[in-house]
């Protein structure tokens, strides 16, 4: 088939010990753990989740440097969680959502915090705040077969050695399986789609040359140098 401009290239993520996931859309849940709720100043009583998106193209490998970003001076980090589904549906009962996994990885959902903070304050949207050029890195992709489904354990981030972020895959609101349930009523899903499941309390901001590590127990670890 022939276009009329070149045609954008499939954008992938690396599974381990198999061929790379193609991404289609990439989904975020907003304050999914408490403690984060609250340092961003709202109640974290259990509302119903909330999502924005991110375009398939701001995913970035891990081991990437990512230039700091346009149009901020209040650049933050986000570790969390990625689900990658497998599989598409649409209204899918929490107790078979976890059917539609594929894979799960560590993932940053790198923010434009002074951008979003005028967005609220402005009743705007938040694409720009979240959804930039590089705002998603990525790390390797473990197959379910692997990983399991992660219900807890551990997720830090690192900045130059420290410990910046700490939560537990235990204290998210609403579990993966609700979160896919709840999403799959909102909007068709379809294989390689992700959903960026949330991060936990801690979370600041970097500068260039700032190496961050991020990490969830049992997944495959992600860096990236702020350049
Ligand atoms: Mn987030």
């Amino acid at each position: 088939m022939s276009f009329a401009i070149p045609a954008p290239a499939q954008i992938t993520i690396p599974v381990v010990g198999g061929d790379p996931f193609p991404v289609r859309r990439i989904y975020c849940v907003g304050r999914n753990y408490a403690a984060h709720a609250r340092e961003m100043g709202h109640d974290p009583d259990r509302e119903p989740p909330f999502f924005f998106m991110k375009p398939a193209d701001a995913i970035v490998p891990t081991g990437s440097v990512v230039p700091y970003p346009a149009a901020t001076a209040d650049y933050h980090h986000e570790i969390e969680m990625v689900v990658a589904l497998g599989k598409g549906g649409r209204d899918v009962p929490v107790d078979k959502a976890l059917d539609l996994v594929f894979g799960y990885g560590v993932g940053l959902d790198m923010t434009r915090r002074d951008i979003q903070a005028q967005a609220k304050k402005m009743g705007r949207p938040w694409d720009m705040a979240k959804g930039f050029d590089q705002s998603a890195p990525c790390a390797p992709i473990l197959p379910v077969s692997q990983s399991g489904h992660p219900d807890k354990g551990a997720v830090w981030l690192k900045v130059n050695g420290e410990i910046r972020q700490q939560g537990d895959l235990g204290d998210l609101i609403w579990s993966v399986a609700e979160t896919i349930s709840y999403l799959s009523g909102l909007v068709e899903l379809f294989p390689g789609d992700l959903i960026y499941t949330g991060t936990p309390e801690g979370v600041g901001a970097v500068v260039k040359g700032d190496k961050l590590e991020g990490h969830v127990d049992g997944l495959q670890d992600i860096s990236i140098t702020i350049g």
